[in-house]
């Protein structure tokens, strides 16, 4: 390869098609007039990138590079870019909201109506457009938020291990006061984070549930009580810790019918009910009190990303060490193992993967 051909084309993790993930060699990419080029730091791996892999279903086109998790670093800027210089190191909003529609204009990014219909949302990098696992991506200037000196593995998890979890609890703000009590069900990625998030911001009382012992010890230290799913009497001992009245919040990161049932019947009356994981489970809802299985007035809300405010918070948190999130890195070359590896439930925390620099 001469050294032109070395600098204008690139790798990329592709979705070739459905059901196939793979690398390819591609160009690389051009910013458009109000578009950055950034070389990626880092790029994380999420089940979303899974669900693509694996959908029949999936809104992704073939050819979409994947990644929704990206750091990076400046490398050339549009031609109307005013706001960014090359070398600034910054992360990507994963919402590429239009920025002035009446929903983005109130700081509800991840509610832009400018999507063009009632159900999708904003465009996202790797899901919608080309993503971050790749050593350059063009984003729009708008989506950039600086990280400073945070270590980018971690910065990139951030955009969406941690912004989801964050907006999920935010949405639910005013039940974490003192004496509420938090049930995080499942501490993957995104539910580890949450019970750090907890932490940090709240004084709820922190009650953290997994299936594995290894998932439990890594949200132990943020967590008040830890307790098996599949515990003897698992329900009953989450409401005897709350004197019968059940959790105010229960932040469900899993989503199946086993999960929502349980969620159903530890949430308390005018208590709030998040549901972040998405595994196709149904929550049972019948509008006559005597026989529906929630209490009055629970609120049951399926959130999506977050605002920038949400991002602007965690990078904030992040960079005081009040949130620490648990990553494992592979070089770019080694997508396919992560991809793997993160299907076999071998990883830790969040897995990133680092582009390998020429
Ligand atoms: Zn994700
Ligand atoms: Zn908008």
């Amino acid at each position: 390869m001469n050294n032109q051909n070395c600098c204008s084309s690139m790798h990329s993790v592709k979705l070739a098609r459905q059901g196939e993930v793979g690398l390819a060699s591609v160009p690389r990419p051009e910013p458009g007039p109000d578009e950055v080029l950034l070389r990626v730091l880092a790029a994380g791996l999420c089940q979303t990138d899974l669900h693509i892999r694996n959908a029949t279903d999936s809104r992704t086109p073939d050819g979409t590079t994947l990644g929704h998790e990206i750091a990076g670093v400046v490398e050339q800027c549009g031609e109307a870019v005013t706001r960014w210089q090359p070398g600034e190191r910054v992360v990507v909003h994963p919402c590429w909201s239009c920025g002035v529609c009446a929903a983005c204009l109130a700081g509800r990014q991840n509610a832009c109506r400018n999507t063009g219909s009632r159900l999708a949302p904003p465009p996202t990098p790797g899901v919608t457009k080309d993503g971050g696992m790749a050593h350059y991506v063009r984003v729009p200037e708008r989506a950039l938020m600086a990280i400073g000196d945070l270590d980018p593995a971690i910065a990139a998890t951030l955009t969406d291990a941690a912004l989801t979890p964050y907006h999920a609890i935010a949405t639910c703000s005013t039940l974490l006061h003192p004496g509420s009590t938090t049930v995080v069900i499942g501490l993957g990625g995104l539910g580890n984070l949450a019970v750090q998030i907890l932490r940090a911001t709240s004084a709820t009382r922190i009650v953290a549930v997994d299936l594995s012992d290894k998932a439990i010890e890594a949200a132990r230290p943020w967590a008040d009580i830890t307790l098996r799913a599949d515990s003897q009497g698992f329900i009953d001992s989450i409401l005897a810790m709350t004197a019968g009245f059940g959790a105010d919040v229960v932040l469900d990161f899993v989503g199946t019918d086993e999960t929502l049932r349980t969620a159903a019947a530890i949430v308390g009356r005018y208590g709030a009910i998040r549901v972040v994981g998405l595994s196709g489970g149904t929550l049972p809802f019948v509008a006559r009190s005597a026989r529906n299985a929630l209490p009055r007035g629970v609120t049951v809300m399926c959130p999506y990303g977050g605002t920038y405010a949400d991002l602007a918070a965690v990078i904030a948190l992040a960079r005081r060490g009040a949130i620490r999130p648990l990553v494992t890195r592979f070089a770019l070359s080694d997508a396919l193992q992560a991809f793997d590896a993160l299907e076999a439930g071998r990883i830790r925390g969040r897995a990133v993967l680092i582009p390998e620099t020429a």
